[in-house]
C-alpha cells in the first residue's frame, strides 16, 4: 500500500470471535492524516490491532492507522519527561528510556502494543496495585480531531477532551503524541518469589497483604474442575536494588497465528495444570528473571493464544470490592458446578485507582478468566453477567468482546451516560466509531 492511499484488509479481533472487511489507511506524515480523516464520513484508529475487542476497526469506518507515527520527539531527563509519537509500540520506548534508568510502569502484557492503543485503553499492568493504570503517568497528549483540528490536551488545556481520551476507546480523534512523566529504574532484573495456595480466598489474602510492599503481586489458580478450583500459585516480582546496565532489547518478530484444530479442551487444560503445578512446586521459590518475561509474560508464548484454533477465545476480566468478593465466588462456583465451564486461565491482582468513564480501574480486585469460545461457555458467561448488578462488579470492555449494551448500561451507569453526553457534546456528529462502539451504542 502506498502510504497515502488506503486499502481493503479482513481484520480480526485478537480473541477471532469478530472479523470483517475495513478500509484500512496508514499516513506517514502529519498532513496525510489530515487528508485522509477529511476524506472519510467516519473513521476509527488502530494501533497494533491487539485488542481483545473489536475496538480498532469497524464496517463503516476507515480505520487510521499512525504506526507510521514513531518518533521520539522530546525528553528531558532532568525533569524525567517525554514526548513521543503514539505509533511508537513499549518495546521501542522502553528501549530508550530504560537506558536512562527510567520507565513507566503501567505496562500491559505484549511489547508491540502501541502507546495510542495503551492510552487509548487505559492499560495497567501487572504491578496495577500499586501503580494503577497508564493514566497515572500521562501529562499531555496532542490529538487530531477532524473537524476540532489539532487539540493539546492536559489538565490545564481542553482537560475535559483529556479526560476523555483517556480510555476513551480511540473515540475523541487521533492520539498523535503523548508526554510521560516517567518514574525512576535502578535495574532491569527481577527477582520473583512464589508460594502455594490451596483456595481463592489464600489467594485473595496474600494480593491485599503482599502488594503494599511489593509492586508486583498476582496469582494463577485453577479452575479446571470444581475440586480444583482456586488451588495454584502466588508471585511477587521485585526489581534489584542493585544497578544493571541496560544493552536494549532485541525484538523478535512472533506471529499469532491459530492453529486449525483447537488444542484447549477440558482434557487438554487439566493435564497441563497438572503439569504447571508440579513443575512449580520442584523448582525453586525463588528466582531471578529478565524484565521480558516478568514485564511481557505471553511474549514467546504466543501458542497459549494459537492452541484456541480459529474460533478463538472470550476473555472476562472483572473489578470486584474485597467485601464481595468471596460470595460472588460461591456463586460463580455454584454455577461452575451446573454449566462446568472450560477455562484455560484465572488469575487475581489488586488494582487501584477511580472508576470513571469507561475506564477499567477502581480501588479494586481484578479477577480475570479465559475461556474457549464454544456455545456452553457463552451461556456460563451470560449467568455471570447477570451477577454484575447484585456484586457491582465492572467488566472490561477491552477484553470482553461479548458484552451486550444492557450489561454495559447496568454496569457502568452513570458513568456510561456522562461518557456519551460528553462526547456527543465534542462530537456532535460522532465520526470515530467502532464495531465495539457502535454494538455498545456509544
Ligand atoms: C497478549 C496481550 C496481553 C495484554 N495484556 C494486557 C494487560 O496486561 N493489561 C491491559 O490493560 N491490556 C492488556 N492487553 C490489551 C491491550 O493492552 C489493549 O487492547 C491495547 O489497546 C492494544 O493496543 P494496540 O496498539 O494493539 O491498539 P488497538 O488494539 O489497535 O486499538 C485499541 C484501542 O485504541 C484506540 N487507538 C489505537 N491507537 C490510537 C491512536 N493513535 N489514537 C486514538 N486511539 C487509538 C483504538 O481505536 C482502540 O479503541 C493485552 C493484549 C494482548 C494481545
Amino acid at each position: 500500500m502506498s502510504k497515502q492511499q488506503t486499502e481493503k484488509r479482513r481484520l480480526f479481533s485478537f480473541d477471532k470471535s469478530f472479523s470483517t472487511n475495513v478500509i484500512f489507511s496508514q499516513p506517514d506524515k502529519y498532513k496525510l492524516l489530515e487528508k485522509v480523516s477529511y476524506n472519510s464520513n467516519n473513521l476509527i484508529n488502530i494501533g497494533s490491532n491487539l485488542s481483545y475487542s473489536p475496538l480498532g476497526f469497524s464496517k463503516e469506518s476507515l480505520s487510521i492507522n499512525i504506526r507510521s507515527f514513531d518518533r521520539i520527539l522530546h525528553f528531558d531527563k532532568k525533569e524525567k519527561t517525554i514526548t513521543v509519537e503514539a505509533g511508537l509500540t513499549l518495546i521501542e520506548f522502553l528501549n530508550f528510556t530504560l537506558k536512562h534508568n527510567l520507565w513507566i510502569p503501567q505496562l500491559p502484557g505484549y511489547p508491540t502494543i502501541t502507546i495510542g492503543g495503551a492510552v487509548a485503553a487505559n492499560v495497567h499492568g501487572k504491578s496495577c496495585g500499586k501503580h494503577g493504570t497508564i493514566r497515572k503517568s500521562i501529562k499531555s497528549i496532542l490529538l487530531f480531531h477532524k473537524t476540532h483540528g489539532w487539540l493539546n490536551l492536559s489538565k490545564e488545556e481542553n482537560e475535559e477532551i483529556f479526560d476523555l481520551t483517556i480510555g476513551g476507546i480511540g473515540l475523541t480523534g487521533t492520539i498523535v503524541s503523548v508526554t510521560f512523566e516517567l518514574m525512576e529504574i535502578k535495574s532491569s532484573k527481577f527477582t520473583t518469589e512464589k508460594k502455594e495456595v490451596n483456595s481463592i480466598e489464600e489467594s485473595k489474602k496474600f494480593i491485599l497483604d503482599e502488594s503494599k510492599d511489593a509492586s508486583y503481586t498476582y496469582t494463577w489458580n485453577r479452575a479446571d474442575n470444581l475440586i480444583n478450583f482456586g488451588k495454584g500459585f502466588v508471585y511477587k516480582n521485585y526489581l534489584d536494588k542493585n544497578p544493571s546496565d541496560f544493552h536494549g532489547f532485541k525484538e523478535v518478530k512472533r506471529k499469532f497465528r491459530p492453529f486449525i484444530f483447537p488444542m484447549w479442551n477440558k482434557f487438554s487444560i487439566n493435564v497441563v495444570n497438572f503439569l504447571y503445578s508440579k513443575l512449580n512446586k520442584l523448582s525453586k521459590s525463588e528466582k531471578n528473571e529478565n524484565f521480558l518475561n516478568v514485564i511481557f509474560p505471553f511474549y514467546g508464548n504466543e501458542n497459549y493464544f494459537n492452541f484456541f484454533g480459529k474460533k478463538g477465545f472470550i476473555e472476562s476480566q472483572l473489578l470486584i470490592s474485597e467485601e464481595k468478593f468471596e460470595s460472588f465466588i460461591e456463586e460463580f462456583k455454584s454455577l461452575f458446578k451446573q454449566f462446568e465451564p472450560t477455562i484455560t486461565l484465572f488469575s487475581l491482582k489488586n488494582m487501584n485507582g477511580k472508576q470513571k468513564f469507561l475506564r477499567f480501574e477502581d480501588n479494586k480486585i481484578c479477577i480475570t478468566f479465559d475461556y474457549v469460545n464454544n456455545k456452553e461457555n457463552l451461556l456460563f458467561m451470560s449467568k455471570i453477567d447477570s451477577l454484575y448488578d447484585k456484586y457491582d462488579i465492572i467488566p472490561s470492555v477491552i477484553k470482553d468482546s461479548r458484552l451486550s449494551k444492557e450489561t454495559i448500561k447496568k454496569s457502568y451507569n452513570e458513568e456510561l451516560i456522562s461518557f456519551k453526553e460528553k462526547l456527543c457534546k465534542f462530537d456532535g456528529k460522532r465520526i470515530y466509531q467502532s464495531e465495539i462502539s457502535n454494538r455498545l451504542e456509544i
